[in-house]
């Protein structure tokens, strides 16, 4: 029996996972992603929890054939390693991946991919149809897409296409980005970011809610647990978001052609008919393309570290 591994390097967390050429589970294991001293402090993390996924599934990490990788970026593809992470502490400048990994397997076969392009890769891979037209969107943190077209996987130069949360959906640009631009899709839509957006909103127009918008120690949670008790100004609020949600998943769909939209991430996965819903709805006309299904993620939480056993397995195109 041949086996595979899948990494899945986030912000928070590091899984692996080693699979058969099926993409079967055979064992896994999960740890926090060091906060420092340095990068190589995270390529320690994410070897160590590659031995225990190992160990878990009782397979010698030199007998693995092939590993997929899916992380935070941004990356330098080219040096198969992360550069200066975002989301880290500075700190960490640059974490070495493929070169590291392919060590311990023993294998140069080692594919890396940003977090939503693995996901893409996993959600074809493990999808019945295996479709050549797809996109993976998550709507978590941040917002972003693995997009996939004509059976090919979109990496863009250095492996950063996909950037999907920072389209300007918003002209008159209410709110400012992370990244410092006005009016993109994230600084409104995204879990980190709902919170100030309904702040924002409620500045232009204080009506009453339950929401304690003054002192802005709520989270995204919060806003729909909130509208789902019926207090009119989150109903507001997310339906503001549903629209702006609704016109981002629009262009994707122009642009790509998909048949089909697979949407993760913690706020889609927890609150599923409040964001498809909205979307399913609101899209028709804004389209020039077919319009695709719109479906919650078939893999969860794990579509990431899934999406990059598929990537080993299938040399990083998900295609079975
Ligand atoms: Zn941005």
């Amino acid at each position: 029996m041949a086996a595979y591994a899948g990494v899945d390097l986030g912000a928070t967390n590091v899984r692996a996972v080693v699979g058969d050429e099926s993409g079967r589970e055979l064992g896994s294991d999960a740890g926090e992603t060091p906060r420092g001293p340095n990068g190589i402090a995270v390529t320690e993390a994410v070897l160590d929890t590659l031995r225990g996924a190992c160990e878990d599934a009782d397979v010698a990490p030199g007998s693995i054939e092939a590993a997929g990788i899916g992380s935070i970026g941004p990356l330098d593809l080219a040096g198969g390693a992360v550069d200066n992470p975002a989301n880290l502490p500075d700190t960490i400048d640059r974490i070495p991946l493929t070169g590291p990994v392919g060590e311990l397997i023993d294998s140069d076969r080692v594919y890396l991919h940003n977090d939503t392009t693995a996901g893409v890769i996993g959600e074809r891979y493990f999808s019945d149809r295996n479709p050549d037209d797809m996109v993976y969107l998550t709507i978590s943190s941040g917002i972003g897409a693995g997009i996939c077209v004509d059976g090919d996987i979109l990496a863009g130069w250095d492996g950063n296409a996909g950037e999907v949360g920072h389209m300007t959906i918003d002209p008159t640009g209410l709110m400012t980005c992370g990244c410092g631009a006005e009016g993109h899709w994230e600084a409104y839509c995204s879990g980190n970011n709902i919170p100030r957006y309904a702040t924002a909103l409620h500045r232009e127009d204080p009506v009453p809610t339950e929401l304690p918008v003054d002192d802005g120690d709520f989270g995204a949670a919060d806003v729909f647990a909130a509208a789902k008790r019926g207090d009119e100004f989150a109903e507001y609020v997310i339906e503001q978001v549903g629209h702006l949600n609704a016109i981002g998943v629009a262009n994707i769909v122009n642009s790509y052609a998909p048949l089909v939209v697979y949407v993760g991430g913690a706020v889609a996965l927890n609150n599923p008919d409040e964001v498809l819903e909205p979307i399913r709805e609101q899209i028709p006309p804004m389209l020039m393309a077919n319009l695709p299904d719109i479906k919650l993620t078939q893999l969860g939480d794990d579509v990431v570290v899934m999406g990059a056993l598929a990537s080993g397995i299938t040399g990083g195109t998900g295609e079975r």
